[in-house]
């Protein structure tokens, strides 16, 4: 079975992200960031989406979902959470399965950005849909749950093998690279940052990244070694997770 995926840009800094289960034709919409975008889109790789996988509630990830689902008639599967502002078919949490096709997706609890945010994990392809719970070189603001939380929702996915390609939903990897490099100098990330620059200059996708380059690179992966830098010599990894997390809150660069 392959999943084949395809992302482009849209609204601000997001990325609609595209995936088609080969096979069988199914086509879901990982989130509804610009409903209009994500149907040309789709309509341009001559592909019909059939599902909507949500991630979490915010309207930069399921505004567009009414809309796909009058155009489509897609199924939209999602957290519980997404019901306060768009239509969901099926609520799914951590732990559960979401078919895609002959495409199996294991639904992985990473909540912290918000309280239901949820990811998605094709095994067999070895791809992870992850929204706003790690980025590049980064991690969702957490804005309703706790640093424990989303420390704990981080650990799930870098227990994802090392080549799963890491789908995350905005690109914000510049502004992450220039206060990974406030931290840490080691030299995978140096280098790693030389070509995000690269890429960015030339208006190129820094997404997707991998689960191996962000346990060598992400700063809130690396925070107990980070920390004490912070002046958080604690190595509580909740602690030092929480100190890298609001230093990157107030950091301007
Ligand atoms: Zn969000
Ligand atoms: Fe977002």
């Amino acid at each position: 079975m392959t999943l084949e995926v395809s992302i482009a840009p849209c609204l601000e800094d997001n990325y609609l992200i595209l995936a088609r289960d080969v096979d069988s034709g199914q086509v879901a919409t990982i989130d509804t960031p610009d409903a209009d975008a994500i149907l040309a889109h789709a309509k341009t790789l001559g592909w019909t989406i059939t599902h909507v996988l949500n991630t979490h509630w915010h309207p930069d990830h399921a505004g567009g979902n009414a809309k796909i689902k009058e155009v489509t008639g897609a199924e939209i599967i999602g957290p519980a959470e997404v019901r306060r502002i768009a239509p969901l078919d099926r609520e799914v949490g951590g732990g559960e399965v979401v078919k895609l096709g002959a495409t199996q997706l294991d639904v992985l609890d990473v909540g912290g950005h918000t309280l239901g945010h949820i990811a998605y994990y094709a095994a067999a392809a070895e791809k992870a849909f992850v929204g706003d719970a790690i980025f590049a070189l980064g991690c969702g603001r957490i804005f309703e749950g706790t640093p424990k939380q989303m420390w704990e929702g981080l650990q799930r996915l870098a227990a994802l093998p090392d080549a799963t390609e890491v789908f995350c939903a905005h690109e914000y990897t510049a502004s992450n690279a220039r206060f990974a490099l406030s931290l840490d100098d080691d030299p995978t990330l140096v280098a790693r940052t030389v070509e995000i620059f690269r890429r960015r200059e030339q208006n190129l996708a820094t997404v997707p990244t991998t689960i191996g380059l962000e346990k060598a690179t992400n700063p809130f992966l690396r925070a107990v070694k980070l920390a004490p830098k912070l002046g958080v010599a604690d190595q509580d990894p909740v602690a030092a997770f929480a100190a890298v997390r609001s230093a990157k809150d107030t950091f301007k660069g």
